[in-house]
């Protein structure tokens, strides 16, 4: 059997489809270029904006004129997976499930990307630079954002299969490697174990912590590494939560990866002792991706980010202090529910000042499911919206034409 994969989205989408991939190679299957000569289509799906959902729309389409087309001597099997399929099972409902069964009625198979285990190791797109995943979905539920029902909650892979994984990485002779999570940060919180083999709660007040000085990690298990103390931090700015990822990021810098980059880093959880990490080491990147998303308290808020400005600048200062030639990248969203223009002025401005290098800007889409479409009003033009999205991207994208206007 030929198979044909059509990726759409994030770098974790494209990593999930090198695992998809070893999957399909382990069962048989050979790589074709086009899906017209594919026995076997699989589709790995986004739901991040509207027009990504459309897109697997449009081509589902157009693979089932192929696949019913009485000239056509084979049959066809269409596999949807991803995002699309994530959010179908999570909907209690079903009702976004019978939707795209709907939508696309000559799709065989909707699989939970879950069930692509770490079986067989990934074919690799790219042989210098390697993607690893150190968790899967998200605990932070901002208002705008359907990963958290995509994906779902957040999981952390076990610290030695990661090792493991970037050893041999090393060993076939890779050079650079990214570390790949929706929060990279909290890597480790849910796989932290206290005395007795009980899970360290997540989400308890600061007060319990500073009771509380001896957590240890529990020795016997695979899941966490011998001897190390986990580092805690503020998650959504109200509670702490114990977190491995400085001590993971180490241990892959140690490995001797010429880089070794990471995405994403969200403000609220970047802890002291992983700033003090990315410093020691030089083959860590110097560029870091810290999604700001808006400059203003008040749409910070609404968007259930739990950072101030001023904050967000601290931990820039910060960070360009204690790590020489840093670039900073960054995600934001305009035209949010609600930004009036002095809400998006405080935008630029925080932009201005935290220089950033590049930003991917995105101008407002509701989502299904997530609270901003259930409680807020996307009341921000078309116009508006695009007006905003050209002001940030001269000024942060394309810094040359800011002089034209
Ligand atoms: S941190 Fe927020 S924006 Fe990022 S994946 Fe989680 S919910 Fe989405």
């Amino acid at each position: 059997m030929n198979y044909y994969l059509k990726t759409f989205g994030c770098q974790q989408n494209h990593s999930d489809s090198e695992r998809i991939e070893a999957d399909l190679k382990a069962r048989g299957m050979k790589k074709t270029s086009s899906y017209e000569l594919a026995d076997y289509v699989v589709i790995n799906t986004c739901m991040v904006k509207e027009s990504a959902e459309n897109r697997v729309y449009g081509l589902v389409n157009n693979l089932s004129k192929l696949k019913n087309d009485p000239k056509r001597k084979k049959p066809m099997k269409i596999v949807v997976t991803g995002c699309m399929v994530g959010l179908a099972f999570r909907d209690r409902t079903g009702r976004f499930l019978k939707k795209i069964r709907k939508a696309m009625p000559s799709v065989d198979e909707f699989l939970p990307i879950e069930e692509v285990g770490f079986d067989h190791a990934p074919v690799r797109q790219n042989r210098e630079t390697a993607w690893v995943p150190i968790s899967n979905g998200c605990n932070n539920y901002c208002t705008f954002c359907i990963v958290p029902f995509t994906r779902g909650r957040e999981i952390s892979r076990p610290f030695e299969d990661i090792i493991g994984e970037c050893l041999q990485l090393k060993k076939d002779g890779f050079k650079n490697i990214t570390l790949l999570g929706q929060n990279v940060n909290s890597y480790g919180a849910d796989i932290i174990l206290g005395e007795k083999n009980v899970q360290v709660m997540r989400d308890l007040p600061k007060k319990y912590f500073e009771k509380t000085k001896n957590i240890k990690i529990n020795k016997d298990l695979n899941s966490t590494p011998k001897g190390y103390r986990p580092v805690f931090v503020k998650h959504l700015g109200r509670f702490r939560i114990p977190t491995l990822f400085p001590q993971l990021l180490e241990a892959v810098a140690k490995i001797g990866f010429e880089k070794v980059d990471m995405v994403s880093s969200n403000p609220w959880d970047f802890s002291d002792e992983l700033i003090d990490v990315i410093a020691k080491y030089k083959n860590i990147t110097r560029t870091i991706h810290l999604p700001v998303q808006s400059g203003d308290d008040g749409v910070l808020k609404r968007m259930n980010r739990w950072y101030t400005a001023k904050e967000y600048l601290q931990l820039v200062n910060k960070l360009k202090n204690r790590i020489p030639n840093l670039k900073l990248t960054t995600d934001i969203i305009v035209g949010f529910c609600g930004e009036t223009e002095e809400e998006f002025s405080n935008t630029v401005n925080l932009c201005k000042r935290a220089d950033f290098s590049w930003a991917f800007i995105s101008q407002y889409s509701t989502r299904p499911m997530t609270a901003a479409t259930r409680n807020l009003k996307d009341n921000i033009s078309h116009s508006v919206k695009e007006k905003r999205w050209l002001i940030l991207d001269k000024l942060i994208n394309r810094p040359h034409l800011k002089s034209k206007g």
